[in-house]
């Protein structure tokens, strides 16, 4: 792994994350909800913003792109299933393109379900993925624009990818997913062991991601679940749980 990633918690609980790879002096954002802390962030580490990446078109993942791209003069690149709902869009893509963050390599997987075009980018060499809203650390993605058999088909081929993978998702959502990850899954003791660092960590206002595929294959009641029908009953239960 030769990249650095940073954190950068915005509004109540996003995480826009910063890619920075110091050989080519490129630096990706991904997802930037906002411009200010953005490029406050990157100010602050002397790393040049050249690139946006945007996972899908929510406004808590695009509002940044126009004045960061305004500021920095960046090449923003994104889902081309939902350009007209990302205006500031210069590069459109699908599942089995690249992008490049100087020669490293990012592939692009589709993964529909919570919008109708989302994306997760993979960048194999440093063992990361960038999720966005479809992978949680013990949960996943509502499904605003798809169905549970997508996202069904979206956890398998994210837990396909190699355990070690860190998994970057865009949203401080651990605590109340493993309070239904409790409840869904009583009997995995990996998940009550989970929660209690967890819960520690939250006390201390401390982040709980990024996390890892091996780490939601033990502990992930949505990558976990057996099959498209019993994804549809945890999330449901989810939407519903408190
Ligand atoms: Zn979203
Ligand atoms: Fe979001």
């Amino acid at each position: 792994m030769t990249i650095d990633v940073a954190r950068i918690p915005v509004l109540s609980d996003n995480y826009v994350w910063l890619a920075h790879d110091a050989a080519s002096g490129e630096t990706a954002v991904i997802d930037p909800a906002v411009a200010e802390p953005v490029l406050a962030a990157a100010a602050e580490r002397g790393w040049t913003i050249t690139q946006i990446w945007n996972t899908h078109w929510h406004p808590d993942h695009t509002g940044g792109n126009a004045e960061i791209k305004a500021a920095t003069g960046c090449t923003i690149t994104g889902p081309a299933a939902e350009a007209e709902r990302i205006p500031t869009l210069d590069v459109q893509v699908t599942g089995g393109d690249v992008v490049t963050l100087g020669a490293i390599t990012a592939q692009v997987i589709d993964v529909p379900a919570h919008t109708a075009g989302h994306i997760a980018l993979h960048l194999p060499t440093e063992q990361v993925v960038f999720v966005g809203d479809t992978l949680f650390a013990m949960g996943c993605g509502r499904l605003f624009e798809g169905t549970a058999e997508q996202m069904f088909t979206n956890m398998q081929t994210l837990g396909a990818l190699p355990p070690e993978t860190v998994v970057y998702c865009a949203h401080e959502y651990t605590q109340s997913n493993g309070r239904y990850a409790l409840v869904a899954e009583p009997d995995n003791a990996d998940i009550a062991a989970r929660m209690a660092q967890v819960d520690a960590a939250r006390t201390k206002g401390e982040p709980t991601v990024p996390t890892t595929i091996a780490l939601e294959r033990a502990t992930n009641p949505f990558m976990r679940a057996r099959d498209a029908a019993q994804l549809a009953e945890r999330r449901a239960a989810k939407d519903a749980f408190r």
